[in-house]
């Protein structure tokens, strides 16, 4: 069995964890800015050290290559983001990264031989928070994304991706796509959620990710004046829309366990405090690990929306915008998830994901599975973030336990 060695890996993570250091100690590292040039050329210097084979994509993606007794194996890839959500938490993302670095330096240290390469990567743009998409390393990479599309996506101040990643120093010469077929891919995440962390588990084998749709309402009601308008010939949007919130958050308890059902945005117009609301508009997130009940809950959500415009005779648009079905990781990865933490003493459980990450798109790719640690209290992107110290720790010894037994795996089988 791989030991880690925990100061190491916490040292490592404290020095990361200051680039792009907040007041509240949490994490301000947006991709592809001067902090996110800053961290990335600290790792650059990590995997040298290391002597791994380094070399960049046109999308700024980072990959550093141990070699493996069959260099001509499929590689096993392991790794997450290094950018943050503004304002975030340093554990996310961050903390994938450095327990594959860590993975690495123990294994050189141990003189760990491995039949498979091994294939370390920090992804660009994973948080989407300066430039759409999310998942922009990782997308254009399976093939999800147009890499000349991507290149030309723009932030808010008008500056291009290609542009950002040149005056960085990260525009790598490599096209952004798989050079060869890869075995396997394994990511470590913090979980974002209070599931571990109410069961006192350490580790999570996660299995899959919750699938989701996304609807869009427009309520289109009257503006009235608040005073001389009598209620009764009102027709207010926001009256109707206050419905649809109320009905979509008492959805989740109706349909099934474990079903989740999100009004994220919420705008009216014309806003004015003696004015009735004449237009509603209002988002609606809906997600379950079963494909049957999300489109289940859109059925409902459209008959809600229906109901509450007919009770307040106003009129809608409802469209649904977006919709994925769950994923389901390689039960050979989680597999071998569950036997490493059991194989070092960490007390594990199987999962299952809400949100996407990272290997969600490598899935489509490649045999892939997901170490999810405890968030403390669930809380993510925000500065009071937080993995205890012992649960990170068991993460990263199952992650390396882990990455050897994948990096062992016979060419034939
Ligand atoms: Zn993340």
């Amino acid at each position: 069995m791989v030991t880690i060695d925990a100061d190491r890996f916490k040292k490592t993570f404290r020095s990361y964890s200051k680039i792009g250091r907040t007041d509240a100690d949490g994490l301000h590292r947006l991709t592809l800015t001067e902090t996110d040039r800053k961290v990335r050329d600290l790792f650059v210097e990590d995997l040298e050290s290391l002597g791994l084979d380094i070399r960049i994509d046109e999308i700024g993606n980072i990959f550093g290559r141990r070699g493996g007794t069959n260099p001509d194996a499929d590689p096993v890839l392991i790794g997450s983001h290094l950018d943050s959500q503004p304002y975030g938490g340093r554990f996310d993302g961050q903390l994938g990264v450095l327990s594959a670095l860590e993975t690495l330096r123990s294994f050189e240290d141990a003189g760990v031989e491995h039949r498979r390469p091994i294939e370390i990567v920090n992804w660009t743009n994973e948080e989407g928070s300066r430039f759409k998409p999310a998942l922009m390393g990782s997308g254009t990479f399976i093939g999800e994304f147009d890499g000349t599309d991507t290149l030309e996506r723009t932030d808010s101040d008008g500056v291009t991706v290609a542009e950002a990643l040149k005056r960085i120093g990260y525009h790598g010469e490599e096209p952004c796509e798989p050079r060869e077929p890869y075995d396997s891919y394994l990511e470590l995440h913090i979980e974002q959620g209070p599931k571990l962390e109410e069961a006192g588990r350490s580790v999570g084998a996660v299995e899959g990710v919750f699938g989701m749709a996304w609807l869009e309402a427009t309520i289109h009601g009257d503006a009235d004046h608040a005073g001389p308008s009598p209620m009764h010939s009102r027709r207010d949007a926001l009256v109707a829309a206050s419905d649809v919130v109320g009905a979509v958050r008492r959805l989740s308890n109706r349909v099934a366990d474990d079903v989740v059902t999100t009004v994220g945005e919420f705008e009216i117009s014309p806003g004015s405090i003696n004015v009735v609301p004449a237009e509603a508009r209002l988002t609606i997130d809906v997600r379950s690990y079963d494909d049957a009940v999300v489109a289940e809950l859109v059925e409902r959500v459209e008959r809600e929306v229906e109901a509450a415009c007919k009770r307040e005779d106003v009129t809608y648009d409802l469209e649904e915008i977006w919709r994925i079905p769950h994923t389901e990781f390689s039960p050979r990865v989680s597999r071998a998830v569950l036997d490493a933490a059991e194989a070092v003493g960490a007390d594990h459980q199987a999962m299952v994901s809400g949100a996407g990450h990272d290997a969600t798109y490598l899935n489509e790719i490649t045999d892939t599975a997901m170490i999810f640690v405890p968030s403390v209290d669930g809380k993510t992107h925000n500065e009071a973030e937080y993995t205890e110290w012992e649960d990170a720790v068991a993460g990263a010894r199952t992650f390396a336990e882990a990455t050897k037994r994948l990096a062992a795996r016979p060419d034939d089988s």
